[in-house]
């Protein structure tokens, strides 16, 4: 017998459907030159600093002096102490080293925290939204209520209209790009003291934010600790979506000793992120480190400008891209997210992700990134020009 929630999921991931109807244009089409602004992927190389720690901690491993086998399981002090200063501290957040966790990326634990809540909690979510929230818990057979995010109201959910008991937000967003304001946020932290609900905070776009009312961590929030997880992510931060490293904060103060089982769930089922990765986590805080991963976030927001101004001057709708590498394009005339998909595969040979696939409410869009190289963002740009239907 199988576990036949299953059985709910829709048929495929939806980047695994994409690369299924790209990978057919391009056995019909082998000579077409396609640019992807689909899938989130990164573009631009590691910074050297972190490249440079990627050495010592392979030379560290080839002596038996300085060898390392397994870690210690919530990730080693170094890296745990670099997150608490730079992502915390140096912001006025008093977070303890013993509430994070490091992980291999925040796509494993935004889908694996679900495990430490009962089954028959109702949980909220954003549409559109990142499937990883919705599909790991029909998988666990958990009840979902979605959250309208629309051009109406801004992007900006409602508060729910009946009980829930776990809210999933991440902000910036993925796939809209918008974000939450503080005063916005603070509405969400307010109402989850009052009623007792866990947010689930997904920052890991957080890096990209340039507005200075947008909050780059829940725990900037007064109260939040005691009712928010928050998940960070260097895949986008720093390029480490092939490295793999993340972390997750939960605080003590939350209620049920969550950190406690978190930290028993972990240490069962996780045996860490290598250390290489750690060591690569830990350059990204360095003065060095700081400055190139600046740089190279600089130069995906350059994108997300020129494609904004571009895409709008052509008359579409453009939403995000402000503080987040993302935009959300209304298609024109009307057209299906799907067959707007087609369209641009087809007559522009560019790769967008169908808001359809982040939920109901993402029909009638599409995500482009600003992961690209400039190059191709500017390629891509020309192409939709001459061809918009
Ligand atoms: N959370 C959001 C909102 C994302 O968009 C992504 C990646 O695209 C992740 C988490 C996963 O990040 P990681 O590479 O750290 O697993």
């Amino acid at each position: 017998m199988i576990n036949e929630n299953y059985l709910n999921l829709s048929e495929s991931y939806l980047f695994t459907e994409i690369a299924r109807k790209v990978n057919a244009f391009k056995k019909r089409y082998p000579k077409a030159d396609i640019v992807s602004l689909g899938i989130g992927d990164v573009t631009q190389p590691l910074c050297p600093a972190v490249v440079e720690a990627l050495h010592k901690a392979a030379d560290e491993m080839a002596v038996a002096a300085t060898f390392r086998g397994y870690g210690p399981e919530r990730g080693y002090d170094f890296l745990r102490e670099a997150i608490v200063e730079n992502d915390f501290y140096r912001h006025g957040i008093d977070i303890d080293a013993d509430e994070v966790f490091v992980s291999d990326g925040a796509k494993s634990d935004t889908g694996n925290f679900q495990e430490l809540l009962a089954t028959d909690c109702v949980v909220a979510v954003t549409d559109p939204v990142y499937p990883v929230y919705v599909d790991s818990n029909l998988m666990a057979g958990r009840k979902i209520v979605k959250l309208p995010c629309t051009a109406g109201n801004g992007f900006v959910p409602e508060l729910p209209a009946g009980h829930v008991d776990v809210i999933y937000l991440c902000y910036p967003n993925n796939p809209t790009g918008t974000t939450l304001t503080r005063d916005q946020l603070k509405t969400w932290v307010d109402y989850a003291l009052e009623t007792g609900a866990l947010i689930l905070y997904d920052a890991a776009y957080e890096a990209f934010i340039r507005s200075t009312d947008v909050p780059h961590s829940i725990y900037e929030i007064p109260g939040a600790k005691a009712c928010a997880v928050e998940f960070h992510s260097f895949s986008k931060t720093a390029g480490f979506t092939g490295i793999r490293c993340g972390y997750t904060v939960v605080p003590k103060e939350l209620p049920a000793q969550l950190n406690s089982l978190w930290n028993r769930r972990q240490s069962t089922k996780f045996n860490g992120t290598s250390y290489l990765s750690q060591r690569a986590a830990e350059a990204v805080y360095s003065p060095e480190g700081r400055e190139q991963i600046a740089a190279t976030i600089d130069y995906y927001m350059w994108n997300a400008d020129t494609m904004r101004e571009a895409l709008t001057d052509m008359g579409f709708k453009v939403y995000g891209g402000q503080d987040a590498p993302y935009l959300w394009v209304g298609t024109p005339n009307g057209m299906s997210s799907w067959d707007f998909f087609e369209w641009m595969l087809h007559s522009a040979h560019v790769v967008c992700t169908p808001g359809m696939g982040f939920g109901d409410q993402g029909e009638g869009f599409v995500r482009l990134t600003a992961f690209g190289t400039h190059e191709n963002s500017e390629k891509a740009l020309r192409r939709i020009a001459m061809k918009t239907p």
